[in-house]
């Protein structure tokens, strides 16, 4: 998968645009994107970046990847794999709907929602000794200050 970087952001490390990549390509098959639709982009002084739509195609994030997100165990690649999972359906949201509102929610939701199964395969395949893992894997999920 081509890099798109800026001429003062160096060269991105090999190890990390190789796994990185290979999630990506994961993905970019799940949800059958072609070739150009999914591209990587090299910034490391914007690392809270994940991703974004640019005329109907998504550039996400290696500089985020590679300090928030890299895969070291199965739970961590199954998180991997989620998180960035997403990140996709929210960009491709973006195609129909320009700004963050009820439109694009529903949009997000009704593509995430149909892959979702696919989505679980890849990372049974991918993490097979992954478990409930994350900030919320004790179950008890977060509620509103009442
Ligand atoms: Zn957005």
């Amino acid at each position: 998968m081509p890099v798109f970087k800026t001429c003062h952001s160096g060269d991105p490390p090999e190890d990390k645009l190789n796994s990185f990549s290979r999630i990506l390509e994961d993905l970019q098959k799940l949800f059958g994107l072609g070739a150009t639709q999914l591209n990587i982009f090299w910034k490391p002084e914007d690392e809270e970046l994940m991703g974004f739509n640019r005329n109907k195609a998504i550039y996400l994030n290696l500089a985020h990847y590679s300090e928030k997100r890299t895969a070291s165990d199965d739970n961590s690649l199954a998180a991997t794999y989620v998180a960035w999972y997403f990140v996709i359906p929210h960009e491709i949201a973006h195609n129909l709907a320009f700004f963050h509102d009820e439109d694009h929610e529903l949009l997000f939701s009704s593509i995430a929602q149909t892959w979702f199964v696919d989505l679980k395969q890849l990372v049974e395949s991918k993490a097979p000794r992954a478990t409930k893992h994350g900030p919320y894997s004790n179950g008890v999920i977060p509620t509103l200050p009442s």
